[in-house]
C-alpha cells in the first residue's frame, strides 16, 4: 500500500514523495494508524526501519489541525546529533506545512535557543539537560504539549537520563499522548516505560535482534594487535564508509590520529569535543569527506548515515543490545552491511551470547598473523576451530544472565538501584 492510505493532508505528502518513499515500512504500516487515533503507543522495530517519520507523520498532521504558535510536540532523544537529526527530518517531512520546529541540546549558544523558542515554534526535538535548562529559567513553554516521544526510548530510561525525564515529565501536560520508538527493549526497563503510557497500543516488528541485512564477524584478537588488525581490515577489505567504535573517548581520539597517519581519511567523534567540532565531524563523514569515522557509543543510537558500509567494534560494546545498535548503523533502509567485532579474552561472555543470538550470521574470521586463539581452560582453539566448533564449550565462562525485571515505577525508580547496564562512556 502507498502512503495515500493514511489519509494525511497532502503536503504531508508532498514532504513523502520528495525524501522519495514510494511505500510505508512496516513499522510505520503498523504504528502510523493508531497514532493517528491519539493513542499511546510502544514501537519496537529493527534499526534502520523508519521509526523517525512512524511518529514525525502523525506528529505533522494532528498539528496542522489546529491553530500555530505554541510548544505542541516534544521529542525526546538521547545524543545531540540524533536531536538535530530529527529537526532535520520533521524540516523536510513537514517542508510544506508551515509547521516550525527547533532542536535543543547542549554545547551550543542557549540565547540562540531562547530566541527561537520566542518565535513560535510548534515542534520541539530535544536532549533532556538543556531542556531542563530552559525549564528551569522559563524560557520554555511546555504547558500545551500534546504529544511525548522518547525515541531511543529504553536507553532515555538509564539511570544516566532517568531522573531528568521523570523531572521533564512533570512539566508536561497529564493528558497528553505519549509514544516510545526503539529497537531494544530490556525486560527491565518494560515496565517503567509502560508506566507512561496509558492503555498503549504494543508494536513489535520482527526480533529485536540485530537487522537481518547485516553480516556479522568475530575477530578474535588481543588487545595490543587491535590497531594492526583493523589497518590490515581497512587495506584489504571494500568499504565504502566505515564506522569504528571504542569503548573511551580517548581512545577514540587516538585510534583516528594513527589511522590518520597512515594515510587514512578520518575523523573522529566523542564527547570531548566541542559541539562545532562534533558538527564538522559528522557532516564530513555524511558527506563522504572522511571515509572512517572513530566514535564512542554517542555515535551508536538512532544515527543515519545510509551510505556506511561497515561497523567495525574496535571494542566490544557493553551489552548485547549496545551490539545492536552500533551495528544498526550499517544496513539501514534495508540496504546491507557488514558488523566487524574485535573480541579478546575479556569479551568472552558477550561474544557468546551474541553468537546464539546470531548463529549462522556470525562467524569467527581468522587473520593470519593478526588474530589468535582463545584459550579456554587447559585446551585452546584457534579462529579456524571456532567457527566450527562455536557452542559454549568454546568459551569457557558463563554468559551473564538477565535481571529479573524487578518491581519498578517511572515515579519511583531510584538511580542507585539500577543496574551497571550500558552506562557508555561517551
Ligand atoms: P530508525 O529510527 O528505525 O532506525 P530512521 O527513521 O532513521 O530509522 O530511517 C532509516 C532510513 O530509512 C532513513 O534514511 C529514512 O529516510 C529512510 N526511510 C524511512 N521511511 C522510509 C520509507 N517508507 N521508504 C524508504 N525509506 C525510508
Ligand atoms: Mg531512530
Amino acid at each position: 500500500m502507498s502512503f495515500q492510505k493514511f489519509e494525511l493532508h497532502e503536503k504531508i505528502l508532498t514532504g513523502v514523495r520528495m525524501l522519495g518513499y514510494q511505500k510505508p515500512t512496516p513499522i510505520q504500516l503498523q504504528a502510523i494508524p493508531p497514532v493517528m487515533e491519539g493513542r499511546d503507543l510502544m514501537g519496537l522495530a529493527q534499526t534502520g526501519t523508519g521509526k523517525t517519520a512512524a511518529f514525525v507523520l502523525p506528529i505533522l498532521q494532528r498539528l496542522m489541525e489546529k491553530p500555530l504558535g505554541r510548544i505542541r510536540a516534544l521529542i525526546i532523544a538521547p545524543t545531540r546529533e540524533l536531536s538535530e537529526q530529527t529537526n532535520e527530518a520533521i524540516g523536510q517531512l513537514g517542508r510544506k506545512t508551515k509547521l516550525r520546529s527547533a532542536a535543543i541540546y547542549g554545547g551550543v549558544s542557549i540565547h540562540n535557543q531562547i530566541n527561537r523558542l520566542r518565535g513560535n515554534v510548534e515542534i520541539i526535538s530535544a536532549c533532556p539537560g538543556r531542556l531542563l535548562d530552559h525549564i528551569e529559567r522559563g524560557t520554555i513553554d511546555l504547558s500545551h504539549v500534546e504529544v511525548l516521544v522518547l525515541d531511543e526510548a529504553d536507553h532515555m530510561f538509564d539511570m544516566g537520563f532517568l531522573p531528568d525525564v521523570r523531572k521533564i515529565v512533570k512539566h508536561l501536560p497529564q493528558k497528553r499522548q505519549t509514544l516510545l520508538f526503539s529497537a531494544t527493549m530490556p525486560d527491565d526497563v518494560r515496565s517503567l516505560a509502560m508506566d507512561l503510557l496509558q492503555s498503549p497500543v504494543n508494536i513489535q516488528i520482527g526480533h529485536t535482534a540485530p537487522v537481518m541485512t547485516v553480516e556479522h564477524r568475530f575477530y578474535p584478537v588481543q588487545m595490543g594487535i587491535k590497531t594492526a588488525l583493523l589497518k590490515d581490515i581497512l587495506e584489504k577489505t571494500e568499504m565504502e564508509s566505515v564506522l569504528v567504535f571504542t569503548r573511551t573517548k580517548s581512545r577514540a581520539k587516538s585510534l583516528a590520529m594513527q589511522l590518520d597517519r597512515s594515510g587514512h581519511k578520518v575523523i573522529s567523534l566523542h564527547g570531548n569535543l566541542t559541539q562545532q567540532k562534533r558538527k564538522q565531524a559528522l557532516d564530513g563523514f555524511r558527506d563522504g569527506r572522511y571515509e572512517i569515522m572513530v566514535a564512542t557509543d554517542i555515535a551508536a543510537r538512532g544515527i543515519d548515515v545510509t551510505r556506511i558500509s561497515h561497523v567495525i567494534n574496535y571494542d566490544m560494546p557493553s551489552t548485547a543490545d549496545a551490539y545492536t545498535h552500533r551495528i544498526g548503523r550499517t544496513g539501514r533502509a534495508a540496504k546491507t552491511g557488514d558488523a566487524f567485532t574485535f573480541v579478546t579474552g575479556d569479551d568472552l561472555a558477550l561474544a557468546h551470547s551474541l553468537k546464539r543470538m546470531l548463529g549462522e550470521k556470525l562467524q569467527y574470521q581468522n587473520v593470519a598473523g593478526l588474530t589468535s586463539e582463545i584459550k579456554t581452560g587447559s585446551s585452546k582453539k584457534s579462529a579456524t576451530d571456532m567457527k566450527s566448533d562455536n557452542r559454549r564449550n568454546s568459551f569457557a565462562r558463563p554468559t551473564q544472565t538477565r535481571r529479573k525485571p524487578k518491581q519498578r515505577s517511572f515515579e519511583n525508580a531510584n538511580r542507585s538501584s539500577w543496574s551497571q547496564r550500558a552506562q557508555s562512556a561517551a
